[in-house]
């Protein structure tokens, strides 16, 4: 893409439709997917929240069939689903859904709209943690863009009892994490739902972990900074 043409760009132009079949009811479908290749990363969040020029690739990330009301996550929607799954999520989705069509862009709502679908079928498979933790935090992101911070940090809240789960496991990587980076997360997510306890609890975790990189050290470091500051302003 040619600096000259920059401002041209439009949301549509990182989008390409592809065709996939649903696991479910095996009805060929097309999905909405983001050209990775041409995103421009402009901030992150200090929990990896991104920020991209012209879209925003995480109101894409949730894939839904039209005709069954099957969603997921993008990086598992294709999985094979067991019987028993199948069972369930067409009893308690599929037998109400109405075929429906999307728009071409997603707007925030829509993408909300669609993640509690997921999240629903998540729920109803009753999927692991990891897949739990990132849609949750996902959803918390979501809410955070919308500036509904109070639902924001329910999902958050959920999303740390999975992550929590995870570290207990201790099956790394998880949700793309190693165990600093993990550990880092839980930290500051504790600290966005209020819970200073936990989050120095991680931080302490962290600071003695020699396989923690020093960036995501001084991360933590700044996060401790953070919390300090907060309590001189508190009084
Ligand atoms: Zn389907």
């Amino acid at each position: 893409m040619n600096q000259s043409e920059d401002n041209a760009f439009t949301e549509a132009d990182f989008l390409y439709d592809k065709e996939v079949v649903c696991p479910l009811c095996e009805k060929k479908i097309k999905v909405r997917v983001v050209k990775r290749s041409g995103l421009r990363l402009i901030k992150k969040d200090s929990d990896s929240l991104p920020y991209y020029k012209y879209i925003n690739p995480l109101f894409y990330d949730v894939w839904l069939c039209n005709h069954c009301g099957y969603a997921a996550l993008e990086s598992i929607f294709l999985n094979e689903l067991k019987s028993s799954e199948q069972d369930l999520i067409y009893q308690r989705v599929s037998s109400h859904w109405q075929y429906r069509e999307y728009p071409p862009t997603m707007p925030l709502e829509t993408a909300l709209d669609r993640y509690k679908i997921a999240l629903y079928c998540a729920d109803i498979r009753q999927a692991r943690e990891s897949e739990m933790s990132m849609l949750l935090l996902k959803m918390a992101w979501l809410h955070r863009l919308k500036g509904n911070s109070e639902i924001e940090k329910r999902c958050l809240a959920n999303a740390v009892a999975a992550f929590k789960v995870l570290y207990e496991k201790g099956n790394f990587p998880v949700a793309g994490m190693n165990e600093s980076a993990l550990v880092y997360m839980l930290a500051d997510l504790s600290h966005r739902i209020d819970d200073e306890k936990e989050c120095l609890m991680w931080l302490g975790i962290l600071f003695n972990d020699r396989q923690a990189k020093p960036a995501l050290k001084e991360k933590g470091r700044d996060l401790k900074y953070l919390i300090s500051e907060e309590k001189k302003k508190a009084g």
